[in-house]
């Protein structure tokens, strides 16, 4: 059986880090399992959803190069893949699961439903709704046929228990007595999530649910609904939260979330790609941080995937950018910053150019987000624009700082040859001269050349 898995995102709202990791997860596993990754959209909120956040999710989802084999936007056996294309499905199974006894009309208003609850929890029984509050059945079939709007609830077959083994959780058991007769359709004709997005994963034939953790309490009444559409249920793995440092759910709060604000401060793909696979994923050495995409399309499976919380850290992300960057061919490095550099400083003239060339190899070693690269060159583009103050104050405002800009002065006006070793062969004869450190030497040097 070719394994099938799905990113169903809901396009209210821009791609969230946590939502590329979930989508990061089942390509890596339709990679290394020689399956197929389908892309779906979860439309059904009309009124959060739009076209904006659509198309951000598939610029996102491009730009990390996590390409789907089928689905939304690229097609596939199955239509649109776009779930409001497909409510004359969704009613088509509500409507048969009612035939089969299986679902059924429901009057109960929130009013009922409450105190159905509480008459419950005053007797102490379970308070998960299981249809006591409908009227009887020829009842239902007059309001029907006389036009009354009525939701369709799924019937939870009680008592019983639904159990599986999650791929990342271990074994789960829901007691149906804690599990409502939740709505499968709405009054007004339109799918609740669990019906949508369950007959999607029956019509589509995916055979592994990977998704966060939010929606594990949605899973036995998945699994129902898919038995009760006479289909095999998927296997399922649910994947814990991202936190934020301070160990709450990573929100806003914490820094960005949308992946567009991280690829606007100079984030490369990459880096992306590595450091969210291992928030969770071990790659089966803690000990090993850098593993590429197409080294984790080999070697991802979710055994080595853990269910504590993973923390979200924007300094080990930055860091991790670092690496990638030091990375890069000198030749993609350098027209990976042009642009950045150009946008501050207006088109190079050709020695401005020949400079930075001279000074990128220099500065692709120190960077850790592409637009720091500006910053770092400008002294060389243009006039010095002021000195930063705390490196004035402790390098050059000091004894030292005064002893080796003098004797540095002295020392490259004699230089004859300039070139790097003469230059250096300067520099190291006047430290040993004055006794300066290197750094106490070099430094104001540093500071009063480049700022
Ligand atoms: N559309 C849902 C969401 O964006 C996820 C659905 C699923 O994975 O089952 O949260």
């Amino acid at each position: 059986m070719t394994v099938r898995v799905r990113f169903a995102p809901s396009p209210t709202g821009y791609l969230h880090v946590g939502a590329a990791r979930t989508a990061l997860y089942n390509y890596l596993f339709a990679r290394s399992h020689g399956g197929v990754f389908v892309l779906r959209s979860d439309d059904t909120d009309e009124a959060r959803s739009s076209e904006e956040y659509q198309n951000d999710i598939l610029e996102y989802l491009r730009w990390l190069g996590l390409q789907w084999d089928e689905g939304y936007a690229v097609g596939g056996d199955h239509g649109t893949y776009r779930q409001s294309d497909r409510y004359d499905r969704y009613r088509e199974v509500a409507r048969g699961l009612v035939d089969e006894g299986k679902a059924y009309y429901s009057f109960a208003s929130p009013e009922q439903l409450e105190a159905f609850k509480k008459a419950a929890r005053d007797a102490g029984t379970s308070p998960a709704y299981d249809g006591s509050a409908e009227p009887g059945a020829e009842e239902v079939a007059e309001r029907i046929a006389a036009g009354e709007p009525a939701v369709i609830r799924f019937r939870i077959p009680r008592p019983g228990v639904t159990e599986f083994t999650d791929a990342v959780r271990g074994n789960m058991t829901f007691d149906h007595a804690q599990v409502d007769d939740f709505v499968i359709l709405r009054s007004d004709g339109s799918p609740t999530y669990h019906l949508a997005s369950t007959v999607d994963d029956v019509d589509y034939g995916i055979t592994l649910v990977i998704r966060g953790e939010d929606l594990l309490s949605s899973t036995p009444k998945h699994i129902l609904l898919t038995q009760a559409m006479g289909a095999e249920p998927a296997s399922y793995a649910h994947l814990s939260l991202l936190m934020g440092p301070d160990g709450k759910k990573l929100s806003k709060r914490h820094g960005d979330t949308a992946m567009s604000a991280y690829r606007n401060a100079g984030y490369l793909p990459e880096a992306m790609n590595n450091y969210l696979a291992l928030l969770g994923w071990s790659g089966g050495d803690d000990e090993e941080d850098i593993i590429p995409l197409s080294e984790m399309e080999h070697r991802f499976d979710l055994s080595a995937v853990s269910k504590n919380p993973a923390v979200f850290d924007p300094k080990k992300l930055e860091w991790m950018n670092g690496v990638y960057i030091r990375e890069m061919d000198a030749e993609d490095f350098a027209a990976a910053v042009l642009p950045l550099v150009e946008e501050a400083f207006g088109q190079l003239d050709a020695p401005q150019r020949k400079r930075l060339d001279a000074i990128l190899p220099h500065v692709q070693e120190r960077t850790k987000v592409l637009p720091e690269v500006a910053d770092q060159v400008g002294f060389l583009l243009g006039p010095l624009e002021g000195y930063d103050e705390t490196s004035w104050e402790k390098a050059v405002d000091t004894p030292e700082g005064r002893v080796a800009l003098d004797g540095a002065i002295a020392a490259l006006e004699a230089v004859e040859t300039w070139d790097t070793a003469t230059i250096d062969d300067a520099l190291r004869g006047m430290l040993a001269e004055e006794e300066l450190s290197a750094r106490k030497g070099l430094q104001p040097i540093r500071v009063a050349i480049s700022g």
